[in-house]
C-alpha cells in the first residue's frame, strides 16, 4: 500500500557532464520500473542539467539542501522556489552531514520543511542517532526529539507530503548496515510517534526510508521489513548499475 521510493544522495559528487552521462546510463536500466519512485540527488550546479534529461522518465529530481528564506541578502544559500525553478520535486533536509559539518539543527529543519513544503517541495527528512547514543540506549529518546523538533506545527495535508529517512550515523558510508531488525525496529518506532503527532491514517501512510551503507545485496531483505518503505543510498547509488539493482529489489 505504501509505494516504494528509492532516492541516490550523490552528496558531493559528479560534475555536470558525469551527472547526466550517469542518467543516460540509469534510464534505459530502470525504464520498465513502474511500482518504484526512484529519486537522485545531484549537487545543485548539476540539477538543471539532470531535470533536462530525466526529461519524461520515471526519474526525479532531489536536491541535497535547502535555505528557509525565498530571496535576499544570504550568500550562498539556495530557496525553494530556486529548486522549484531547475526541476526538483524533492528536497532532502537535515542530513547528518550537515547536522555534523554545516551546523544544522532540529530547529533549521524544520523552517526548512515548512519552507519547502510551502513551495510545493516534497521534503526527505533525514534523522537518526550516533553511535556513542547507540550504546547509551539513547536511540528511541533521539530519534523522537528529532521527530517532534523538526516535525512540530506541519499540518496533515503537508505531512503526507513527507518522507522520513532512518539513517543511523553509525551506517553512513561506513559499509555497516543496520540489520533489517535493528531498522525495522526504529521504524516502527518513528511511525507510532508520527501517530501521536499526525492523524492515524497519515502516519500508516507516510513512507519512510532506510539509510546506511545500503547496497544491492541487502536491499530485498531490509525491503522486506513491513515499516521499511525505500533507502536513502549514498555510495552505492553513484554508479548506474548498483543503484538499478537496488531500484528495482524485487528482482523485476
Ligand atoms: C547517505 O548519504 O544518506 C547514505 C546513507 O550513505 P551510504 O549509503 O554511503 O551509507
Amino acid at each position: 500500500m505504501r509505494r516504494p521510493v528509492i532516492a541516490g544522495n550523490w552528496k558531493m559528487h559528479k560534475t555536470v557532464f558525469e551527472a547526466v552521462d550517469f542518467i543516460r546510463q540509469l534510464k534505459p536500466l530502470v525504464a520498465d520500473v513502474r511500482d518504484t519512485d526512484i529519486i537522485v540527488a545531484p549537487t545543485f550546479t548539476a540539477l538543471q542539467a539532470v531535470s533536462r534529461e530525466i526529461d519524461s522518465s520515471n526519474i526525479q529530481v532531489a536536491a541535497q539542501d535547502v535555505f528557509w528564506e525565498s530571496s535576499g541578502a544570504y550568500t550562498g544559500e539556495v530557496s525553494p522556489s530556486m529548486l522549484k525553478d531547475v526541476g526538483c520535486r524533492y528536497v532532502i533536509i537535515g542530513h547528518s552531514e550537515r547536522r555534523q559539518y554545516f551546523g544544522e539543527t532540529n530547529e533549521s529543519v524544520q523552517r526548512k520543511i515548512k519552507a519547502s513544503l510551502a513551495m510545493g517541495l516534497c521534503p526527505i527528512i533525514c534523522l537518526g542517532e550516533a553511535l556513542e547514543e547507540r550504546k547509551a540506549g539513547k536511540t528511541f529518546d533521539v530519534v523522537k526529539t528529532q521527530v517532534i523538533e523538526c516535525l512540530e506545527g506541519v499540518s496533515p495535508q503537508e505531512m503526507e507530503k513527507i518522507i522520513i529517512a532512518y539513517e543511523p550515523i553509525w551506517a553512513i558510508g561506513t559499509g555497516k548496515t543496520a540489520t533489517p531488525q535493528q531498522a525495522e525496529e526504529v521504524h516502527a518506532f518513528i511511525r507510532e510517534q508520527m501517530g501521536h503527532i499526525t492523524p492515524r491514517p497519515v502516519s500508516e501512510g507516510m513512507r519512510i526510508q532506510y539509510g546506511g551503507s545500503v547496497n544491492p545485496d541487502n536491499i530485498s531483505d531490509l525491503m522486506l521489513q513491513p515499516n521499511i518503505d525505500g533507502a536513502l543510498v549514498g555510495g552505492a547509488s553513484l554508479k548506474a548499475d548498483s543503484f538499478s539493482s537496488i531500484v528495482k529489489f524485487k528482482g523485476m
